[in-house]
């Protein structure tokens, strides 16, 4: 059988200090495993690593401690696990994503299923620099989306209807941005101050509080590291459909038109970024 050409090429592989051994990061969108695949990597680990794995900080796992001999054996290992091997170089790296709408009170969207998505479609390509995608489905924002290369924000905006506001304060006294406040025996809301988080629409005990407007809101540009800064803001989606599509955008703009070397950040910086969001935006609806 002809074997896939560059196992140990492949950016999942790190190598380690004794360069005989080395480290296989998985792939698991948004850190997801159950039990069955997890008694699988504990197998994979014994037979032929150390017995130990790494949880690492992109919500995946990392075996060390395989002789360089056993790596196609493992990689296939892995496959046949439904844990396949990861990515690290210059790929799009493991998409990471918080609880969502499946456990957490705050979430605005489904941070899981985007993830998964999001992973089909762009999980391991191949591009100039380095491409993280994190995933919060809230302003809250636990997976810290502003610091990765792209970034997504669940939001929602709240909306008073008109009604007999009791100016009882409920809202305000949830609100942490200080966003609301109690004018003439009434609720205000103040929008510049509104982060969009959702928190007060369940809290007013009159029904009062609507919502309008659930997206996920974009970023792109953000970084950790050395030098860490938050993302640009490039266009909020109402529809999941519509943020895969922009993600896949964004990451074909990059292996297209980005240059290796620097990270994509700077790129940004030298860049028309209002050109860029032109082209990226461009005919969402088709
Ligand atoms: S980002 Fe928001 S929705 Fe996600 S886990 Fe944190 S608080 Fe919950
Ligand atoms: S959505 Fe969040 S930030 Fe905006 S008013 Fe409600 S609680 Fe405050
Ligand atoms: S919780 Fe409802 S009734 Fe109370 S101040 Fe807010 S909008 Fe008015």
């Amino acid at each position: 059988m002809i074997r896939e050409y560059g196992v140990h090429l492949k950016g999942g592989i790190i190598a380690q200090r004794d360069a005989d051994y080395c480290t296989i990061r998985l792939r698991l969108p948004a850190g997801i495993l159950d039990t069955a695949r997890m008694l699988g990597i504990a197998k994979i680990a014994d037979t032929y690593g150390s017995g130990t794995v790494h949880l690492t900080t992109r919500q995946t796992i990392e075996i060390p401690d395989i002789h360089h001999l056993d790596l196609e054996e493992v990689t296939d290992a892995l496959q046949a696990n439904g844990t396949p091997v990861g990515a690290e170089t210059d790929e799009v790296v493991n998409i990471i994503a918080c609880p969502g709408t499946a456990r957490c009170k705050y979430a605005n969207i489904d941070s899981i299923s985007l993830a998964q998505r999001v992973d089909e479609k762009v999980f391991g390509k191949q591009v100039p620099v380095k491409v993280r995608i994190s995933i919060s489905a809230c302003p809250y924002a636990c997976t810290s989306p502003l610091f990765n290369e792209i970034g997504v924000i669940g939001r929602i905006e709240p909306l008073r209807e008109p009604g007999l506001c009791t100016g009882c304060g409920t809202c305000a006294e949830y609100c942490k941005e200080c966003a609301i406040i109690i004018k003439n025996g009434v609720s205000v809301l103040d929008s510049e101050k509104c982060i969009m988080c959702g928190v007060c629409i369940h809290s007013c005990p009159f029904d009062l509080l609507k919502s309008k407007h659930l997206h996920s809101l974009i970023t792109v540009g953000g970084r950790r590291g050395r030098h860490p800064q938050m993302g640009r803001e490039l266009v909020a989606v109402e529809t999941e459909d519509e943020a895969v599509e922009i993600i896949d955008r964004i990451v074909a703009w990059v292996r297209r038109r980005a240059w290796s070397g620097r990270l994509l950040a700077d790129q940004l910086d030298d860049l028309q970024f209002e050109q860029f969001k032109a082209d990226i935006i461009s005919d969402l609806e088709k």
